[in-house]
């Protein structure tokens, strides 16, 4: 693979950060299965050279003059990381992002609603313009807008919406509550992107048949390209868009070890940039864990799916068990007929039972749930139920995880409960 080879003699000759981790290694690399010989890439390395070397770091690869934009990592997991683009890694950016949305169902004949963020981070304008190169027309409507956006979507014909998976939800209780039926507003597509668990069956489907529209999802990291995948709706998984651009590797999260690339392979993922040219990473540590898919999809493409699972960070240590909450939801979506879920870990370090509140109708049998949960992660859960529809949906990323020892604040239903429950 010779964009290999060349991305990382690119590399060393760019920048001392990368001239230091590559000398005397850099050529026994030819092909990407040569990279574990190359250490790793951490996000808190790239924090700790921006600290010394503002703003972009001793990674930084172009010279300034050549750079048209700084994005800044949305900074959920802390301090934000700034990711400079050249004109280049733009129109690459938006190239990747283009295909990845026409896999995930955009036409050119679409009007689509941009319905995240826009300000710093890279699904802002980076997506507004992948969107863009998909073909599609483009409506930048951003956050904050719900009222606005019931009355645009008939005046303006849209047809599409993107945002995370929480938004169409939010967006039709604010249509109800405006006394408008979601499905009149006629959307025929939803892309869906920022939100790990966008899989989930029951939520997928409930927004579906709210808004009689299909719904697929979309994969992109701020720091690796804005969007890099996208669900054809056949097979299992997001086809990865970034083959000329990224080399996927899948290592064990805890030991780091490579895990061989095949069908139905799992672990956290790390990327490598080819063709990158501002802030490029070498073996860098996403700390999303993934299944991986390598045989040909029912679409007829070819490129590896992939399927986030979770953030190693989100990680719950119950006792000597790791529990990951994508796993929790992914144990709960076997069952359609259970909706939204929470769970509340108590103590630090946390003290089992690991409390999960779901959604259900009445008459479900909650100690066959807590038993398949902890067949499956090996931990102790209790279930609670809560009638459907009580938990809350935000405009974005919806909480699942809530620590009590953190102070973290409970939804209000959870609280009723639990109040219940102590006395
Ligand atoms: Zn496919």
């Amino acid at each position: 693979m010779s964009a290999l080879r060349d991305q990382l003699e690119y590399l060393e000759g760019s920048s001392p950060f990368y001239a230091e981790r590559l000398r005397g290694l850099r050529e026994h690399v030819r092909t990407a299965a040569d990279l574990p010989r190359l250490p790793f890439t951490t996000k808190e390395e790239l924090r700790e050279g921006q600290r010394r070397e503002p703003p972009l770091g001793p990674h930084l690869c172009a010279p300034s003059e050549r750079l048209v934009r700084i994005h800044v990592t949305s900074g959920t997991t802390g301090e934000p990381v700034a990711v400079g683009f050249t004109q280049r890694d733009h129109e690459a950016n938006s190239a990747l992002g283009g295909e990845a949305f026409r896999i995930a169902g955009l036409r050119s004949d679409d009007i689509i609603a941009h319905c995240l963020n826009y300000a710093l981070y890279a699904g802002g304008i980076a997506d507004h313009m992948a969107l863009e190169a998909s073909g599609a027309t483009v409506v930048p409507v951003g956050t904050g807008q719900s009222r606005r956006l019931l009355e645009l979507i008939p005046r303006l014909r849209i047809t599409a919406i993107f945002g995370t998976l929480s938004f169409p939800a939010y967006l039709a209780g604010r249509a109800r509550e405006a006394g408008i039926e979601p499905r009149e507003l006629g959307l025929r597509h939803i892309v869906t992107a920022g939100e790990p668990g966008a899989g989930l069956a029951a939520v997928r489907q409930e927004i579906e048949e709210g808004w009689g529209a299909t719904v697929a999802d979309t994969f992109g990291m701020s720091d690796m390209w804005s969007t890099m995948g996208g669900a054809c709706g056949e097979g299992e998984g997001l086809h990865l868009t970034g083959g000329g651009h990224a080399v996927l590797e899948v290592v064990d999260p805890d030991t780091g070890d490579s895990v061989e690339l095949e069908d139905g392979a799992t672990g956290e993922l790390v990327w490598t940039h080819l063709r990158r040219e501002a802030s490029p990473l070498l073996r860098y540590r996403s700390g999303d864990l993934a299944h991986v898919w390598t045989s040909p999809c029912a679409c007829g493409r070819a490129e590896p799916r992939i399927r986030i699972d979770g953030r190693r960070d989100d990680m719950l240590r119950v006792q000597a068990v790791n529990v990951y909450p994508q796993a929790i939801g992914a144990v709960l979506a076997a069952d359609s007929r259970l909706g939204r879920h929470c769970v509340v870990a108590d103590g630090d370090p946390i003290v089992p039972p690991l409390s999960v509140y779901v959604e259900a109708p009445a008459r479900i049998d909650m100690g066959g749930l807590e038993g398949r949960l902890r067949a499956g992660l090996g931990a102790r859960f209790v279930v609670t139920r809560l009638e459907p529809g009580s938990l809350p949906v935000a405009e974005h990323k919806t909480r699942i995880v809530h620590r009590t020892a953190r102070g973290d604040v409970l939804p209000q239903a959870v609280e009723t409960v639990r109040r219940e429950t102590a006395t």
